[in-house]
C-alpha cells in the first residue's frame, strides 16, 4: 500500500529500526526491491533521483513507481530523491510522490533554508513528507564528483546546533547528516563519526537520514541506527549486484557463426542451462531482478536490526 514516508518514519521509531530506501530507475529495481520487501514483510521506500533524470524520466517512471506501490502487500513510500530544484521536487509532489527530499545541501545556507521552507509549504498542500539535507555527503548518486570530494571530509560533517537552527526553521520531516559516508563506490574505508548522529538528533529530535552506505560494514549500519538513523539510502551495491550476475552469465561471450553464406554473431551462455542456449532479452532481465532482490533482501535484513 502506498503510504507517506512520515509514516514509515514512525514505524521504524517505535521498533527502533530503519527502512532501507532504494534507488529504482528502472521497472526492474521497482520489481526487486518491493518483492524482498514482501518477502521479508519490512515497510520500504523506492525513490527516483534527479541525477537518474537522464537515464529515466520522471514522467516516464514516476507512474510506474506510484501503481507498484499502491499494488504492494507492504507499506510503501514513493520519494524523490535528491531534488535539486523547487520545480522539480513540486513534479513529482503533483504527481502524487509521498515524500519528497529537496537538496540545497550545495547553496549557503540561509538560502539552502529558504528554498527548503517553500518546500514544506508546497508539501502541506499534498500531504508529502520532506527530507532536508545540511553538511555534504559528496558525490552525488551518478558519482559525478560534485562538491565534498576531495575536501577533509571532517570539514563537511553536519554542525548539530545548525541542524537544530534549520529543522525549526524550516519545519522538515527528516534530515539527511553528513558524517563520514560518501555515494557511489566506495574508495577508502568510510570512518564515521557517530557522535554528529547522536547529537544532531538530541538536540533537533528529528529522524536522521544517512545517504551514502558505500563500504559500511553491518556493525556500522547497526550501530547509526542505534544513535537515530530511521531511513538508510542504499543504491549502488544493489545496481553492482545486478550487473555483476548478468555480466558472469555473458562469460562464454558471443562468437561469429556463417550460416547459408552469412555471417552472425551468436551468443552463448553455459552457465544457465549447462549447455548452449541462445541469450534472449527476457533472460537478462530476470536474472539483474534477482541478484538485485537477494542483494536487497541482505540490506533490509540489517536495517530492521534482524
Ligand atoms: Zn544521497
Amino acid at each position: 500500500m502506498l503510504v507517506t514516508l512520515k509514516d514509515i518514519l514512525n514505524l521504524c521509531e517505535a521498533k527502533g529500526c530503519a527502512a532501507g530506501s532504494f534507488n529504482t530507475p528502472n521497472l526492474e529495481s521497482i520489481m526487486a526491491v518491493i518483492g524482498a520487501a514482501e518477502e521479508l514483510e519490512v515497510p520500504v521506500i523506492i525513490q527516483h533521483a534527479q541525477a537518474h533524470e537522464s537515464i529515466m524520466p520522471l514522467d516516464t517512471i514516476g507512474p510506474i513507481m506510484l501503481e507498484l506501490a499502491r499494488r504492494a502487500k507492504v507499506p510503501v513510500a514513493v520519494h524523490m530523491d535528491h531534488g535539486e530544484t523547487v520545480e522539480y521536487v513540486y513534479r513529482a509532489m503533483e504527481m502524487g510522490f509521498t515524500s519528497v527530499m529537496y537538496d540545497g545541501s550545495t547553496l549557503p545556507f540561509d538560502e539552502n533554508a529558504a528554498n527548503t521552507q517553500l518546500v514544506v509549504s508546497l508539501a502541506k498542500r499534498t500531504g508529502a513528507t520532506v527530507e532536508a539535507e545540511i553538511g555534504c555527503m559528496g558525490r552525488r548518486e551518478m558519482g559525478d564528483g560534485s562538491a565534498g570530494t576531495g575536501e577533509d571530509p571532517e570539514k563537511i560533517y553536519t554542525d548539530p546546533d545548525q541542524a537544530k537552527k534549520f529543522v525549526e526553521m524550516t519545519g522538515i520531516d527528516a534530515l539527511a547528516c553528513s558524517f563520514g559516508t560518501t555515494h557511489g563506490v566506495y574508495l577508502s574505508e568510510p570512518k564515521l563519526d557517530f557522535s554528529v548522529v547522536e547529537n544532531v538528533r538530541k538536540k533537533a529530535h528529528i529522524p536522521i537520514v544517512m545517504h551514502g552506505g558505500s563500504g559500511v560494514s553491518r556493525e556500522d549500519f547497526q550501530t547509526a541506527i542505534k544513535k537515530g538513523v530511521r531511513k538508510v539510502n542504499y543504491y549502488t551495491y544493489m545496481a553492482m549486484a545486478g550487473g555483476e550476475t548478468v555480466a558472469n552469465q555473458f562469460r562464454m561471450g558471443c562468437i561469429p557463426v556463417e550460416k547459408n553464406g552469412k555471417k552472425y554473431k551468436y551468443c552463448y551462455s553455459l552457465v544457465e542451462s549447462g549447455q548452449d542456449a541462445p541469450i534472449m532479452y527476457h533472460d537478462i532481465v530476470q536474472w539483474g531482478t534477482q541478484a538485485m532482490k537477494d542483494n536487497c533482501k541482505k540490506a533490509m535484513e540489517i536495517f530492521s536490526m534482524k
